[in-house]
């Protein structure tokens, strides 16, 4: 184990005498430092006025948000990379203003696991998968499973599984459709907890993928303790070493290892055509990546679905 020190820091004005003030200015930086894993060292100042200044007015504004429908579901397609075909889909939130602003996930999602919000998006988001799956079985399109992004939070909650299975039982959809990406962190940092919650996926019947797989300390162990359906290897994984020999030989050895106790897998961020040719050489089932194309509104991912199938 290691020790992680956060700082906060102020410095103090010549005519300032008010100590209180002082201390709780040092507070508010080193709060936001904890809060903030990219600071070690975090100053108080314009900069933490203005961040906090944003974070407030997303705070207020994303319930009105969430009722108005300002968060919106894009899917970035999978594809199977032997017969390049799309063979699933990611659903990742988009927030969009009502004058047209985009604000992207790494600017509210970090805010939304501190103030417990991200549990009702994520919910959202699999209610209106849910939504699009029916819809493609009406309109006589061959469904394909969607997965949804689900927040390290919910594994606080002891009934979140059962959540899950009484949004999709609502929609009446089979649950081969819906797959639930937890990270590698989440996963690992709750070992213990996570046998039972894998459990109770699998009595549902319900998907589960692991994402980020390679973007942290992954110990290979927890391989055989899970029920892991599908392992997501983090796009640094794949781009930190592939033109390297010895690179190629762990990424093609833990594919081969991972296929062999019957897991899928998902390489993402897949940018060049030479990752796809590696990718295909070591027998990887499916990509994810700006190579193939980029997270799309649901109307025009329908448009490619469709001219998929043609
Ligand atoms: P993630 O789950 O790892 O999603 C993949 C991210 O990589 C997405 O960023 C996607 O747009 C981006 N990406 C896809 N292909 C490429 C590529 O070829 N190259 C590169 N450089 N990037 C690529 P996005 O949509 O900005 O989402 C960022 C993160 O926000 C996601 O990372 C996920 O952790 C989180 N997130 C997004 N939507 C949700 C959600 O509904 N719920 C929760 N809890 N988290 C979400
Ligand atoms: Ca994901
Ligand atoms: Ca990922």
């Amino acid at each position: 184990h290691s020790v992680k020190m956060i700082y906060g820091r102020y410095r103090i004005e010549s005519d300032e005498k008010d100590v209180n003030s002082i201390i709780s200015k040092v507070a508010m930086a080193h709060k936001y430092a904890k809060n903030h894993p990219d600071y070690k060292i975090f100053n108080y100042g314009i900069k933490l006025k203005e961040e906090m200044l944003e974070e407030t007015k997303l705070t207020n504004k994303m319930e009105d948000a969430l009722y108005n429908e300002e968060f919106k579901v894009f899917l970035q397609p999978k594809y199977s990379i032997a017969d390049n075909t799309i063979v699933g889909a990611e659903a990742l939130v988009r927030w969009i203003e009502k004058d047209g602003k985009m604000i992207f996930p790494d600017k509210f999602i970090p805010l939304f696991e501190r103030n417990g919000f991200i549990t009702r998006i994520d919910k959202y988001m699999l209610e209106r998968v849910c939504m699009i799956i029916q819809e493609w079985i009406t309109q006589g399109i061959p469904p394909i499973c969607i997965s949804v992004n689900f927040s390290r939070i919910h594994t606080n909650n002891p009934d979140f599984v059962e959540e899950i299975r009484d949004i999709i039982s609502k929609y009446d959809i089979p649950t081969e459709y819906i797959e639930i990406e937890l990270t590698e962190s989440t996963i690992l940092d709750k070992e213990n907890d996570m046998i039972s919650i894998f459990e109770q996926f699998k009595n549902n019947n319900i998907m589960v993928a692991m994402d980020d797989f390679g973007s942290g300390y992954s110990s290979l162990g927890f391989l055989k303790n899970f029920a892991l359906d599908v392992i997501k290897l983090d796009k640094s994984f794949l781009s930190y070493e592939t033109d390297k020999e010895k690179g190629r030989v762990v990424i093609r050895n833990i594919v081969k290892m991972i296929q062999e106790l019957g897991i899928k897998i998902v390489a993402e961020g897949v940018e060049t055509k030479e990752q796809v040719d590696f990718l295909r050489g070591i027998g990887c089932d499916m990509a994810q990546g700006y190579f193939f194309a980029r997270p799309l509104p649901t109307v025009q991912f329908n448009e490619l679905l469709t001219a998929n199938l043609e």
